[in-house]
């Protein structure tokens, strides 16, 4: 491995877990407190057990909704560090 290579994996590998830490306290400092959430999954998810976003969007896949599975969160979106695959 050339020193240039060496380099830039040990700048990325000292910017990397930065960046995210950096990301994480942005997200924690949006946590909009007023919408609990546990779905980390989510992209607008504070992973500190809040939804980041001002006012989500609730809605149902059902006819005729009757019990809490019928009711869907229609804010969410799959956040990059996951996949369902
Ligand atoms: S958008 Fe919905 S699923 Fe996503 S974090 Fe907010 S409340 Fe949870």
């Amino acid at each position: 491995m050339n020193v240039r290579a060496r380099d830039r994996i040990n700048v990325e590998s000292f910017l990397i877990p930065i960046v995210k830490k950096l990301r994480d306290v942005k997200m924690e400092k949006k946590a909009n407190h007023c919408i609990a959430c546990s779905v980390e999954q989510c992209a607008n998810n504070s992973q500190s057990g809040y939804c980041v976003l001002d006012k989500i969007q609730v809605g149902t896949h059902e006819s005729n909704p009757t019990v809490v599975q019928c009711t869907d969160c229609e804010s969410f979106v799959l956040g990059t560090d996951h996949c369902c695959h």
